[in-house]
């Protein structure tokens, strides 16, 4: 970093073990809202709105936190690094900038990046942790023999061609986990009819 002034403002800018601590706890509460999207979106597709899901539990809530941490450390890497090279951008742009220069240039910046940033963010943890809690759901009821992707559109080719493929294994499914990309709203659906009895049915409990 290129000087004094630029350190002292990327250690204010750039997120600290308490921040990622913070967001880990952010991120375990959107995935418990996402675990009970995925469980009772799956009820629903086997005719049934009957129970409410749990939230996660046990070895799945450990799984969250995991996941959790996992992805706020990743976050807060990438977003270090673009506080830092944004930065460097701002001193090469101004070398006699004040505080007043980055600040504003900064408060800018990240609003500009949370603007896109943190929708894609909350997009792929809801994606991610549907899938997981639905394969939970598949695995708890013995089902999920047979899948197909959905919707039946797509515009990136690895989607393309999965949805021409029509029926797919389970094993497909786990080497190609949905989301597939950035973005991406596909999401693999059973097929086959099962016979689980809604009083049976297990939705996370
Ligand atoms: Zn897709």
């Amino acid at each position: 970093m290129a000087s004094k002034l630029t350190r002292v403002i990327a250690l204010f800018y750039t997120m600290q073990t308490e921040d990622i601590a913070k967001l880990q706890t952010a991120l375990v509460n959107q995935m418990t809202k996402a675990w009970r999207r995925g469980i009772e979106d799956e009820e629903k597709q086997f005719g049934s709105q009957m129970a409410k899901a749990s939230p996660p539990r046990g070895r799945d809530l450990e799984e969250m936190k995991r996941l959790a941490k996992r992805d706020a450390e990743s976050i807060a890497k990438t977003f270090n690094r673009n506080v830092e090279n944004h930065l460097e951008r701002l001193y090469i742009g101004n070398p006699k900038g004040n505080r007043h220069y980055y600040i504003r240039q900064m408060e800018l910046w990240i609003q500009q990046r949370n603007a896109w940033k943190n929708p894609q963010i909350a997009l792929m943890t809801e994606g991610n942790i549907r899938g997981y809690a639905r394969s939970r759901f598949w695995e708890e009821n013995n089902v999920g023999k047979t899948f197909r992707m959905y919707p039946l559109t797509a515009t990136c080719k690895v989607c393309t061609q999965i949805i021409a493929k029509g029926n797919l294994t389970r094993k497909f499914i786990e080497n190609h986990p949905a989301p597939i990309h950035i973005g991406c709203i596909h999401e693999y659906r059973v097929i086959e009819n099962a016979d689980i009895s809604c009083r049976r049915m297990w939705v996370g409990d």
